[in-house]
């Protein structure tokens, strides 16, 4: 530890400082350099891969340091966020020359995951998602926003597993907390989600947050919201005027997938790569947008529950499918508008810059083509989202009249306002302009009068203007008019009154206009910052257009169906389905399409055969034609009828837990166990190869009940492969529950599959039948053949059957044995033997040995 006494006042400021942000890299301003120290300096130093030095090297106990410079502190900012730290920066916030002493240090923002508003990292098509939690015994109120967007939501959750499920759909990296969790459920969040934890304990009263708040009837939403905002102003420090205000939402409203089930179908995130990369996610994006792009991937996280909302999709997915023009039109817009979302964000946040706002003018110029496209479309399906599609003309003229087109990035070095836009910029302006002409009078004077041909006069930002003369011509200037500014190699750079004159004049009107220039521009940016509310529904409205023609794109590319959704429908037939992800990959002719017919009475389909045939393809197909037809998308099938499901349940390939350091087995349970719990007649479960994990007996057992469970109880449509051929009987006591199998066929002695769901258990000699054709020794096969018969015959395993062979040959002995001997046994039984003399003895031996 430091040893307080030592320290300069600077290191006590920093260690003041340091102490209000322990969990949190302190980015120390000194002077073009952010410095950081102690055990910060040894961190970064490792993770940034930084030079570390020590702050006073020769002392006893020098201090760690180290740096890096002001202007490239973003990159490095964005690593450590990146990897779940935090960062303080604290600046000078008074100017150093006009003060005494120890210049005043203040933290100005707390960076954290949770909170990124700037950063590269920051992913155009991603939501970056701050939760937050409290606990209660009603339940737990968690809320979330992001910043950048401004989007903000709450919601009551009823246990542990909805506030994982919940936090793992935003895939959030921070969670706030505003009071204790249970262990296990922090363990969760920190463990499997790799949450960064935030700490809020208090929420701040002000007009601001309860305005935001003001719609929320539950307190307990009220207060995880105001805890949230309390965390985002003492954390950010400025303006959040972009917030939205709060929306109560209800999870009970989406059709429910947890975790698992969303990682296991691959809807967003690659199981191997954990990538977008070929998942349905990937297949469905063909927004143009970057708000689109988020958009689409929240619909994707949550796919509705009511026949209303899903026919109004469709129904705008099929105008747009049936006007080809209208639709590359609105495309060919769409690519023009920018991230009116962020852009609204940044106006708030005080970050825009002259680029942004043009970016918001050609975004907001495309508005009147596209609405005039939608409505030339429109029969009305379109009605709500026009209403908030507002072309926001005056704003269009307001940029279009204050903002230069090619506007620097920077906004404090003039070169932002047009001209026009204010009278007194514009003089300043002209001062500049005839400045320069003035200047060239000067120098043809000047060369006239010396007579030196090459005397230029120039600029620099130390010495200012001057006139420059080489060596060679120096004798030919008149003596007293020159004043000598700075000596060069061979010239000579002089000052003359009238050049003095005017430079004061040029840079007084440079300066004047770059200040001039920066307040009409915070002016603008004031005035925008008024239709932040507008510009946030725009955005909302375009995205959905954005995702509608993402729709309505891949459904005429891939020559998707609109499906026939209906609310208590029990019937769901599917013909000619294909999974859509694996047709994409695989091309659509090599893909073999499979119907799909479940009702009531074929609730359950127990689906057998071979490994690699085609199993769990099926399985998957079917749930994301589920999930897609509830987004308002298109499925891919020749026709289809669905019910609407509530919740899908899946329990899908070796997708294994050891992050968590379960045990497959115990994870395959703990799905089963959501499933069955939690499933209603309106839900669909998926179980792949159930039971596998554990002893086959073990297994195939648990397999059978959790059948017959569904079966009576559950009553869920579900699908469930297997490898235990045993289970196929069940159909017999089963009556909703129907086998089917993966075809196969063998050509040319090799086994090729069909990849096609046929009625009926796989045939049971399949595998014997692969090892024929793998040339295994025919002894062998014929033995195979007969422990298959003894399997077929009731038994359940090999082991079994070998008992079985034996328990038989004991029979036997004992079949051959009459009633007489029978009856000599019971006699030999019944000898009281004590009481027999050695004669008695010997003589009832003697009778019973006749007696056989
Ligand atoms: P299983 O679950 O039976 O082990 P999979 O469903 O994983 O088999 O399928 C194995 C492979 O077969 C897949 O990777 C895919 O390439 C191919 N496949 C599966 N179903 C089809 C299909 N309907 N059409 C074409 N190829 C398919």
């Amino acid at each position: 530890m430091p040893q307080k006494t030592k320290n300069t006042p600077m290191m006590e400021q920093y260690l003041s400082i340091k102490a209000q942000y322990q969990d949190a890299f302190l980015f120390y301003r000194l002077g073009d350099f952010y410095e950081l120290f102690y055990e910060d300096a040894e961190k970064a130093a490792q993770i940034l891969e930084l030079t570390l030095t020590s702050r006073n090297r020769n002392a006893d106990d020098p201090i760690p340091m180290c740096g890096v410079p002001h202007h490239a502190a973003q990159g490095y900012i964005d690593t450590l966020i990146e990897k779940g730290y935090k960062v303080a920066i604290c600046e000078q916030v008074e100017d150093p020359k006009t003060t005494k002493g120890m210049v005043k240090r203040e933290v100005v923002q707390l960076v954290t995951p949770g909170t990124v508003m700037d950063s590269k990292g920051l992913s155009a098509k991603e939501n970056n998602f701050l939760t937050a939690v409290v606990s209660s015994n009603e339940g737990f109120g968690f809320a979330y926003v992001d910043l950048s967007t401004g989007e903000l939501k709450t919601a009551i959750l009823a246990d542990e597993e909805a506030v994982l499920n919940e936090a793992s759909a935003l895939q959030t990296k921070e969670i706030v907390l505003g009071s204790e969790l249970s262990d296990s459920l922090e363990k969760q969040l920190r463990e499997r989600l790799g949450l960064v934890f935030s700490i809020q304990e208090t929420a701040e009263e002000n007009a601001e947050f309860s305005f935001l708040t003001s719609e929320l009837e539950h307190p307990l939403e009220k207060e995880v919201t105001g805890k949230l905002l309390t965390y985002l102003s003492v954390t950010q420090k400025r303006g959040l005027a972009h917030i939205q205000k709060a929306l109560e939402y209800q999870p009970d409203h989406f059709l429910k997938m947890d975790f698992y089930s969303k990682f296991n179908l691959e809807l967003s995130q690659s199981i191997r790569t954990g990538k977008k990369h070929g998942t349905l996610l990937w297949l469905l994006d063909e927004t143009k947008t970057a708000m689109g792009g988020r958009l689409l991937k929240q619909w994707l996280d949550r796919p509705l529950i009511q026949q209303k909302q899903i026919i109004s999709r469709q129904e705008m997915v099929a105008s747009l499918l049936s006007s080809y023009f209208e639709r590359i039109d609105i495309q060919g817009a769409l690519t023009k508008v920018y991230d009116l979302e962020r852009l609204a964000g940044r106006v708030a946040f005080g970050n825009v810059n002259g680029r942004d706002l043009i970016q918001l003018k050609t975004s907001l110029e495309q508005v009147p083509m596209i609405r005039e496209l939608i409505l030339g479309i429109n029969q009305g399906q379109w009605n709500d989202l026009l209403l908030d599609m507002e072309p926001m003309e005056e704003l269009v003229q307001l940029i279009n009249q204050a903002i230069q087109e090619e506007a620097p990035l920077q906004i404090t070095e003039g070169n932002v306002i047009k001209d026009g836009f204010n009278e007194q910029l514009d003089t300043y302006r002209e001062a500049m302009k005839n400045g320069k002409q003035w200047l060239a009078e000067l120098e043809a004077r000047e060369r006239a009068e010396t007579g030196i041909k090459n005397l230029k006069v120039g600029f620099n930002r130390v010495f200012g203007y001057y006139i420059e003369i080489t060596k060679s011509n120096l004798a030919n200037l008149e003596e007293g008019k020159y004043d000598r500014k700075q000596t060069l190699a061979n010239a000579e750079r002089f000052i003359t009154p009238e050049l003095k004159e005017l430079e004061t004049l040029i840079l007084e009107a440079e300066e004047k206009s770059v200040d001039l220039e920066y307040q009409l521009f915070l002016g603008v940016r004031e005035q925008v910052k008024q239709s932040i509310a507008r510009l946030q529904k725009l955005a909302k409205s375009l995205s959905a257009v954005d995702v509608l023609q993402s729709f309505a794109t891949i459904s005429e590319r891939y020559q998707y169906v609109r499906p026939e959704m209906k609310s208590n429908g029990q019937n769901l037939q599917i013909i000619e389905g294909r999974h859509p992800v694996v047709e994409k990959v695989l091309g659509h002719q090599e893909y073999i399409p499979n119907s799909v017919h479940m009702n009531p009475e074929e609730m359950i389909q127990l689906i057998t055969g071979p490994n690699m045939s085609g199993k769990s393809t099926y399985m998957r197909q079917l749930a994301l034609t589920v999930v897609m037809a509830q987004m308002g998308c298109f499925v891919p099938a020749e026709s289809a009828e669905l019910p609407i499901f509530d919740r899908i349940f899946t329990r899908i390939g070796a997708s294994d837990d050891l992050i968590a350091g379960q045990s497959t087995f115990m994870v395959e349970m703990m799905e089963a166990n959501q499933a069955l719990r939690h499933a209603t007649p309106n839900s669909l479960i998926l179980f792949d190869e159930l039971g596998r994990g554990t002893a086959t007996y073990d297994g195939m057992a648990l397999a059978q009940a959790i059948i017959e469970y569904i079966h009576k109880d559950v009553r869920a449509k579900t699908l469930f492969s297997t490898h235990y051929h045993e289970l196929t009987v069940l159909d017999e006591a089963l009556s909703h529950l129907k086998n089917v199998h993966v075809g196969a066929v063998e050509k040319d002695g090799e086994v090729v599959f069909l990849h096609k769901m046929m009625d009926g258990p796989a045939d049971k000699s399949y595998g014997i039948h692969v090892a024929k054709i793998a040339g295994l020794p025919t002894k062998l096969l014929e033995r195979a053949g007969t422990i298959l018969k003894a399997l077929e015959a009731g038994s359940h395993t090999v082991e079994r059957v070998e008992k079985v062979e034996e328990d038989t040959q004991q029979l036997s002995l004992f079949t051959e044995i009459s009633t007489e001997e029978i009856g000599v046994v019971d006699t030999l039984k019944k000898l009281n033997l004590l009481e027999m003399t050695p004669m008695d003895a010997l003589n009832t031996l003697y009778d019973l040995q006749k007696r056989i």
